[in-house]
């Protein structure tokens, strides 16, 4: 059968030589090009000491926003969750109460919203499908973890944290794509 590529090489099956037998010149060869390499530059970083610089439309984990006076932004419409490949979102909503203003923007909020950090690709769908800059992608990097629920990220990972705010102004200009 012909070859499509180049790369295949024909096998030999002749006899080894004495000093084929005898391995040293393919140890020696092996540990030459072992040696070429400790003098190469590494390719690798020593994460978490050394961090790479993110691309600017880098895509990490997410955050819940709230508004200037502190106020939740989402207002549980689940579009997020309609446009999510992945199907990573979930939520449950609720109906602001009577002195909850402060907390939700609008009269309806999420009461519970998870994403599965398993399933996301992060793709940014459920970004650009929010109608209330509520969601967005940002260049956190997921945590690792050995217990699989861990990776559900519920509110409390999610919300940002109302004292110490996630800058996303980089995200809005870059991150989503907009009307022309
Ligand atoms: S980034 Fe993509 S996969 Fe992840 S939650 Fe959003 S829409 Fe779903
Ligand atoms: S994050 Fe945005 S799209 Fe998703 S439920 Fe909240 S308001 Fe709707």
């Amino acid at each position: 059968m012909q070859s499509l590529t180049n790369r295949s090489k024909m096998v030999s099956d002749k006899k080894m030589t004495f000093l084929e037998k005898l391995y040293l010149p393919a140890i020696f060869g092996g540990m030459i090009i072992t040696a070429k390499h400790l003098f190469r530059k590494n390719n690798t970083i020593k994460y978490p000491e050394e961090q790479r610089v993110f691309a600017p439309v880098y895509r990490g984990q997410h955050v819940l926003k709230r508004d200037e006076q502190g106020r939740e932004n989402c207002t549980a419409c689940g579009l997020c969750a309609v446009a999510c490949p992945a199907e990573a979102i979930t939520m449950v909503a609720n109906e602001r109460k009577k002195g909850e203003e402060h907390l939700y923007r609008e009269e309806k909020y999420a009461e519970v919203y998870e994403i599965n950090m398993l399933r996301c690709i992060f793709c940014g769908l459920c970004e650009e499908a929010c109608p209330k800059e509520a969601i967005f992608l940002t260049d956190r990097i997921v945590k690792t973890d050995d217990n699989r629920p861990d990776f559900v990220y519920g509110k409390d990972r999610l919300v940002e944290d109302v004292n110490n705010r996630i800058d996303v102004s980089r995200r809005q200009l870059t991150g989503k794509r907009k009307e022309k």
